[in-house]
């Protein structure tokens, strides 16, 4: 009986490829609603000033990745059933009303996150909202703004600000709005977020915090976005970066158990033994982390318990560096309920913040410009997400 692992994203393709080092006799199947092509899914926020197409992105096809992963790759196709009882699953290719089934005997979820839905706007533009959270998504954005010069961006978390980043580098005008007073509000404090704020606006790019998108219209010279703090930008394209949310629904319709993610254990197990799950769509022991790190340690594991070899997750201090490289910035965010306070060293150069509880322990550290170069130190002595 097959693996079958649903998605080629980092998670599905690291996966198969761990496995496929202990392993290269079991059948496997890959299944992707998209093409199958695998890229990292991290440049699509930092390659706009690099000049690079969709195509350009991709570094491998999926025929190039069934034959390195001797594995059967069915792409633009998607899984739209899990029947546990019969372990099979229903596919339905792109464009068709015809179905197929196809039988498992290990099943894994790497089905992703997608862009969380955007409020309701007022006016007759907030259907042009660009999102980008995949190749394609990225081809159809770089098409829209051939020959503009104007990119309006809601949303100042960590994609919307590397985007601003990227974008402002490659020429364009940036009006970046966010809720939040400062960039990365919900990952930064304060002395940190306005740091980067400086660095982006002294570039170029126009910040507009503790306000939101009201209203979006078709105008003469492109596209009016009224703000709620009455604010007006003349632009081009409005690209939203919101925020993302776990793809639960096909676990959700199994009767898989589910919360903000598809609930899993430290062995990445669901509430069904046969079935699997690792990367945005999981929540591993009560963390939901859309970060590459946590789906690479996790594709390791899942390897070797697939393998006959059962092995638990271990997720240490997790920094990211943001791609923001007119001001490099790395965060380690203490888990939401962690409690303590900030300690903020800051000088022209950058910030260093470190997140320490009552007895001193360091629970997470943000760092700016030269600062960054503490983030090895920093990482060694910061407490594990998972013990
Ligand atoms: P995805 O890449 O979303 O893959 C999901 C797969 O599932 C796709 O192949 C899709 O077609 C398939 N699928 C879904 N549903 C079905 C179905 N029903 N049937 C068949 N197929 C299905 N992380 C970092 O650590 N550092 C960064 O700098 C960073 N930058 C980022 C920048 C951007 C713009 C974005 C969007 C994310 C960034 N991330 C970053 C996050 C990181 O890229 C993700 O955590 C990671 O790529 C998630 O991989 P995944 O395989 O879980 O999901």
């Amino acid at each position: 009986m097959p693996v079958v692992i649903i998605g080629t994203g980092l998670a599905g393709y690291n996966l198969a490829r761990e496995f496929r080092k202990l392993d290269s006799l079991t059948s496997l199947f890959l299944i992707s609603a998209d093409d199958g092509a695998f890229y990292s899914k991290p440049l699509l926020s930092a390659s706009f000033s690099h000049g690079k197409t969709a195509q350009q992105l991709c570094n491998s096809s999926s025929e190039e990745m069934s034959r390195e992963l001797y594995a059967e790759i069915l792409v633009h196709t998607r899984v739209i059933l899990i029947d546990r009882l019969n372990k099979t699953l229903t596919l339905q290719q792109e464009g068709s009303e015809h179905v197929s089934k196809i039988l498992y005997g290990r099943l894994i979820l790497a089905t992703g996150a997608k862009c969380r839905k955007l409020p309701h706007y007022e006016g007759d533009a907030h259907t042009d909202i660009f999102r980008i959270n995949n190749l394609r998504d990225y081809h159809r954005f770089r098409t829209a703004v051939t020959g503009r010069k104007r990119i309006t961006l809601l949303g100042a978390g960590l994609i919307g600000c590397e985007f601003a980043n990227d974008l402002i580098q490659a020429g364009f005008a940036v009006d970046l709005v966010d809720l939040q007073a400062w960039p990365l509000a919900t990952l930064l404090p304060e002395v940190a977020g306005r740091d980067l704020q400086h660095k982006l606006t002294n570039y170029g790019v126009r910040f507009h915090g503790e306000t939101s998108l009201k209203s979006i219209e078709r105008s003469n010279s492109g596209l009016c976005a009224q703000l709620h703090n009455g604010d007006k930008i003349e632009t081009d394209i409005v690209l939203a970066a919101l925020g993302l949310e776990a793809n639960i629904g096909l676990a959700n319709m199994a009767g898989l158990q589910v919360q903000r993610g598809i609930t899993v254990d430290r062995y990445l197990q669901t509430s069904d033994p046969a079935i699997y799950a690792l990367g945005d769509c999981a929540e591993v022991d009560g963390h939901q982390l859309f970060y590459v790190a946590p789906l690479i340690a996790c594709a390791r594991v899942l390897a070797q318990t697939l393998n006959g070899q059962p092995c638990k997750v271990h997720y240490g201090a997790i920094p990211v560096a943001v791609k923001t490289t007119l001001h490099p910035t790395t965060i380690c965010p203490p888990s939401p309920t962690a409690e303590g306070h900030w300690q903020v060293a800051h000088d022209s150069s950058g910030v260093r913040a470190e997140y320490r509880n009552r007895n001193g322990d360091l629970l997470g550290f943000a760092l700016t410009g030269n600062a960054i170069t503490h983030r090895d130190r920093l990482s060694s002595q910061c407490r594990p997400i998972m013990d």
